[in-house]
């Protein structure tokens, strides 16, 4: 099969020829139609902590249909079932699997990171955290489950509350995926801080009530559109500086989830939030609950999310627009397009 392989930081991915992957035990192999470019993507191709191997295979947010079946396989699959999967190689039988918590699962592997990922013509997924797509939902809607899922994942954990306002640092795809949950949920004001402009118009378009810039007046258009101070803020950033800023905008009693990636020391004054006996609560990944929820509101119609793909790229195409991501531009969500 075709992938594109990483080959070291500053290089780009290559387009490689790869044994096509055989299906373990329980598990399943999806051939992929999307899988999208992801923040955590750009990161683990950067020289740091969080930096795969040279030949990883990146992307966990993949979509396909199931082309081979392993054994031991517990529920009906069959070849041509349409699937979209937790990026999770974990172990289906702990507690964790079984409430369908793979990520907290201690035998995980995380597909994309350091297993096999999505841009290639094949992935390799473990039943158990594989779902069917229903007739209703295009694959191409499909593709934005993942970053959809980590929104509401941020929204469920931060325990949102309709009538609440809320800050969101950051109009990305994490941003805006948030933004979507929150006014689906019924905040009262969803407040996008986001200093580019297209974001921003898209921020508005994909559930924002308003928008704001950054810096040290945030506050104060916070509460110029808001009528008052958030309850519930969401750094969708992970940029050094921004938990602060929010501590320090929160009101007595708030709630600051961090879901940004911040792999770089960030200094806070604990003391304001002490005082205000702030809640901070960070936010990583998904349930299965959560994928659920999200494939189901996408199958009925009731969340859309097209806005934040502005790209669709094939492989041969995919290193050059991975790198071009790298830098601030007018895209968001880019896709790789596999068949
Ligand atoms: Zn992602
Ligand atoms: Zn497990």
């Amino acid at each position: 099969m075709k992938a594109a392989v990483f080959k070291g930081a500053g290089q780009p991915l290559a387009v490689e020829e790869k044994p096509d992957p055989t299906p373990g035990q329980r598990q399943l192999v999806v051939a992929v139609d999307y899988c999208g470019i992801c923040g955590t993507d750009l990161h683990s191709t950067r020289e740091g902590p969080a930096m795969l191997p040279c030949d990883s295979v990146l992307g966990h947010e993949f979509v396909g249909e199931v082309v081979a079946l392993g054994a031991n396989l517990e529920a009906g699959w069959e070849k041509g079932d349409r699937v979209c999967a937790l990026p999770f190689i974990s172990c289906g039988k702990c507690a964790a699997c079984l409430a369908g918590r793979p990520f907290e699962c201690l035998s995980l592997g995380c597909i994309g990171l350091d297993q096999p990922g999505g841009f290639a013509e094949y992935v390799t997924t473990c039943e158990h955290n594989t779902l069917k797509l229903p007739d209703q939902l295009s694959t191409l809607d499909a593709a934005l489950i993942e970053p959809l899922a980590v929104g509401l994942h941020a929204v469920r954990v931060g325990g949102l509350k309709a009538g609440q306002r809320v800050l969101i640092t950051g109009a990305g795809p994490i941003g805006l995926a948030v933004a979507l949950w929150a006014r689906f949920m019924g905040a009262r004001d969803v407040v996008v801080s986001e200093p580019a402009e297209d974001r921003r118009a898209l921020a508005l378009s994909m559930g924002a009530t308003a928008v704001v810039g950054v810096g040290d007046t945030l506050g104060e258009q916070f509460a110029d559109v808001a009528g008052g101070p958030p309850d519930v803020l969401f750094e969708c950033v992970g940029a050094p500086g921004l938990i602060q800023q929010c501590i320090e905008l929160a009101p007595r009693g708030g709630m600051l989830v961090p879901v940004g990636v911040c792999e770089q020391p960030d200094t806070i004054l604990p003391f304001p939030a002490l005082i205000k006996e702030l809640a901070i609560q960070f936010a990583i990944a998904y349930t299965r609950a959560d994928y659920e929820t999200v494939i189901s509101m996408l199958a009925q119609g009731r969340i859309d999310a097209s806005a934040m793909v502005t790209g669709v790229v094939s492989l041969d195409e995919m290193p050059a627009a991975f790198d071009a991501l790298r830098t601030p531009s007018d895209q968001c969500k880019v896709l790789t397009r596999l068949r």
